[in-house]
């Protein structure tokens, strides 16, 4: 994708310019805790790849990357231990969509959530 901005604070973590929280990370994925986190769990995931949102992750990424990714979300999830609580994936595609970061993210979240996230749990 052409406009993928290779100074995103994303692509710098993915690079190792900048710390984060680290969760989990394989092949395809990196998952790291937000820093701003809007329920008692609030980790990240991002493929290892240059995809601006999910429109242009699931149009241009190799079906392994696809694959790989949406697998490493479930195994982030199940080692945060939120099989019997619950979570929520989120994935924000676009300005419009309320992203900010434009490198492909899913955000886990579980736990009451700040408005940001809805009213799921107030
Ligand atoms: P989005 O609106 O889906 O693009 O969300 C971007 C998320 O990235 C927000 O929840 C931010 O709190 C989070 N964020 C921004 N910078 C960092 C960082 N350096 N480390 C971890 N999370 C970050």
């Amino acid at each position: 994708m052409s406009d993928y901005d290779r100074t995103n604070i994303f692509a710098r973590i993915l690079r190792g310019e900048l710390p984060c929280k680290k969760v989990y990370e394989d092949a395809f994925a990196l998952a790291f805790h937000d820093i701003n986190p809007q329920a008692p769990v609030h980790v990240l995931v991002i493929p290892k790849g240059e995809y601006v949102s999910n429109m242009d992750f699931s149009t241009a990424a190799p079906t392994e990357m696809v694959a790989g990714f949406w697998r490493a979300v479930g195994t982030v999830a199940r080692q945060l231990g939120l099989e019997q609580d619950g979570y929520r994936l989120v994935a924000n595609n676009g300005a419009g969509g309320g992203q900010v970061v434009f490198h492909f993210h899913v955000h886990i979240v579980s736990g009451k959530q700040k408005p940001r996230f809805g009213r799921v749990h107030e």
